[in-house]
């Protein structure tokens, strides 16, 4: 059988940053994706990474208290203090591999601002900073000798004497399940933004990995927090992003009015996402934008600027809306774009499951609490990446394998998969389903929300739970049988849906992205806390954890 000192699954940013590190610390590594490598969705990253700089006037510190006051003071302040500690080392790290980051005039490091931060602090590639990352940590993932088993899916884990041991995936090539044994797993597997129709994401981000953690006793944490982005362009959902308003693009509504500064007369364009997100929507709904968007304009940067550190954004926007930003604004809107909760971890990237680990947008530390800042998510792949890394191979020297029959474990998951491709053709279609999931929760979990509609929401996922499970698999081949890969997701976007909407209902607060018209205050003395879910008999099991703090205090959050 395949095995393996340290397996981790997914191949981003945050995956490949922690086998680089376990290889590096003597684990016998591999790592698994279901996509190749650098079509993961970390390619898709434009605006920029962060990292407060000593030599730049700069001090971490500062970064840690907007990270602080962006999370809605939700975000643990220890993981927020290590993040921000460590992000000019990993920065730096990270150029020395090959990163090609945008200088300034005299040849530094080039920052350009971003939201919720007093200073300049993202360094950045064009508008294509992930795409330039990733590309790099794949090469120092070759040169490392990890194994990789690219296009392998994950469809279960394998669970004895208490512990996850192994996995089963399927090779997609072949259509072969095969168990991979493991003494530790690391959690790498991205967010769940398909959950919600439209978004920002990639089509395969769908959950996977927070799914398959929870039903094997994985604690989700924060699960309420959707991130809706700003600036998504009209119709496709596809980001804009943040490096305009970075760069100084404008909000206007149908008047041409910069209508932000009645909501952050500080910040402006650039107050935290959550803020700018509700502004729009409450200018739409209050008939002031057009054709349900407002706009957002970048002719002052010029066409020089554009050309230089926007191009793909203009790109997008010739191609997608017909409209140059050089010559027009163009229309955007909130959409949904990040989870802040995952998995439950501590700084190591440990779950409360022995030997499973997460890092990366899939787990939760939490490092982003209520709202996470823009630029600070790359940042967060990295630098808990590498702590994951690190520590599962330190533990997985002091540990034994877990027997268990490979062939049962793969024999088992062949028969329920058949059972999945012998489903009569008479259900919903999977895409009809998934289609129906995400405009519920876009419906009812988006900027704003109340009880009524998130309880609509959540019978509406128990009806479509029933529909998933008739739907049927036309492709009954074996070989790139994507339609099965796309059913299977389904089942994993569901459960992440019904523990967002579960955890939604439980906070009677408005803090950070989640905004309950119903209870339309922060309330500190009730709700300063962190909502968990874990797998019960009928569904998400709800409780609650406390917010670390270390020097800084619950305050009112203006912009
Ligand atoms: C359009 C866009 C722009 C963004 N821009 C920025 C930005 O400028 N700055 C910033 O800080 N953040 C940005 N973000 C957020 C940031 O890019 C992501 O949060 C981050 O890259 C996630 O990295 P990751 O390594 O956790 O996961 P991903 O890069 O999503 O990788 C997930 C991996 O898991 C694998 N996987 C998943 N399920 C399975 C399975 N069942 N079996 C096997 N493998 C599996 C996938 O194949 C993939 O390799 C942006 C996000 C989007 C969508």
């Amino acid at each position: 059988m395949l095995e393996h000192d340290v397996l981790v699954i997914g191949a981003g940013l945050a995956g490949m940053r922690a086998a680089i590190a376990a290889k590096a610390g003597g684990a016998n590594t591999a790592i698994i994706s279901k996509v190749h490598p650098v079509r993961s969705h970390s390619n898709a990253a434009q605006g920029g990474i962060n990292a407060a700089l000593t030599d730049r006037g700069d001090n971490w510190e500062d970064h840690a208290y907007d990270t602080v006051k962006g999370s809605d003071f939700l975000g643990d302040q220890d993981a927020i203090e290590v993040m921000c500690r460590q992000a000019g080392r990993s920065l730096i790290d990270m150029e020395h591999m090959g990163v090609t980051f945008n200088r300034d005039d005299e040849g530094h490091l080039g920052t350009r601002a971003f939201g919720g931060q007093r200073r300049a602090r993202t360094f950045f590639v064009g508008d294509f900073t992930g795409q330039a990352l990733l590309h790099v940590m794949f090469e120092q993932l070759i040169k490392s000798g990890v194994r990789r088993y690219e296009e392998w899916f994950v469809t279960s884990l394998i669970q004895e004497q208490g512990r996850v041991c192994g996995v089963v995936a399927l090779e997609i090539r072949t259509g072969q399940l095969q168990a991979i044994r493991a003494k530790t797993l690391i959690f790498c597997t991205g967010g769940l933004g398909r959950v919600f129709e439209p978004s920002t994401n990639a089509l395969i981000v769908t959950g996977d990995g927070m799914a398959l953690a929870y039903n094997a006793g994985a604690r989700l944490m924060d699960m309420e927090m959707v991130q809706y982005h700003p600036t998504t362009l009209a119709g496709s959902g596809v980001l804009i992003s943040e490096a305009a308003r970075g760069e100084g693009a404008h909000l206007l509504d149908k008047n041409g009015e910069r209508f932000m500064k009645k909501y952050a007369p500080n910040m402006m364009e650039l107050a935290s996402r959550d803020v700018v997100s509700r502004a729009e929507q409450t200018e739409i709904n209050a008939g002031n934008g057009i054709n349900g968007c407002v706009l957002l304009d970048c002719r002052h940067l010029g066409e020089k600027l554009i050309k230089e550190k926007l191009s793909q954004i203009r790109e997008i926007g010739i191609d997608l809306a017909g409209a140059d930003m050089i010559r027009e604004p163009i229309p955007i809107r909130p959409g949904m774009h990040y989870i802040m909760g995952g998995i439950k971890t501590d700084v190591d990237g440990l779950t409360n499951l022995p030997g499973v680990y997460a890092a990366g947008e899939c787990a939760c530390v939490s490092v982003h609490g209520g709202n996470r800042l823009g630029a600070n998510s790359l940042l967060d792949t990295i630098v808990f990446g590498e702590r994951s890394g690190n520590h599962a191979a330190a533990v997985s020297k002091q540990m034994e394998f877990i027997e268990f029959d490979g062939d049962a474990a793969v024999k088992r998951e062949e028969q329920r998969i058949q059972g999945i491709l012998n489903r009569p053709q008479n259900g919903d279609r999977v895409a009809k389903v998934r289609l129906a999931m995400g405009q519920s929760m876009n419906r009812n979990l988006a900027v704003f929300r109340k009880q009524e509609g998130i309880e609509e929401t959540i019978q509406e996922l128990q009806e479509l739970k029933t529909r998933y499970a008739q739907a049927p698999v036309d492709d009954k081949g074996r070989v790139f049988n994507t339609d099965l890969v796309f059913a299977l997701e389904l089942g994993f976007m569901l459960d992440c849906a019904e523990t967002i909407a579960v955890s939604a209902l439980e906070r009677k607060d408005s803090r950070g992205a989640q905004f309950r018209t119903d209870y339309p205050k922060r309330d500190d003395e009730n709700w300063l806390k962190h909502i968990s879910v874990r797998k019960g008999e009928v569904g998400p099991e709800v409780s609650y954890m406390p917010v670390t703090f270390t020097k800084w205090k619950p305050e009112e959050r203006k912009y």
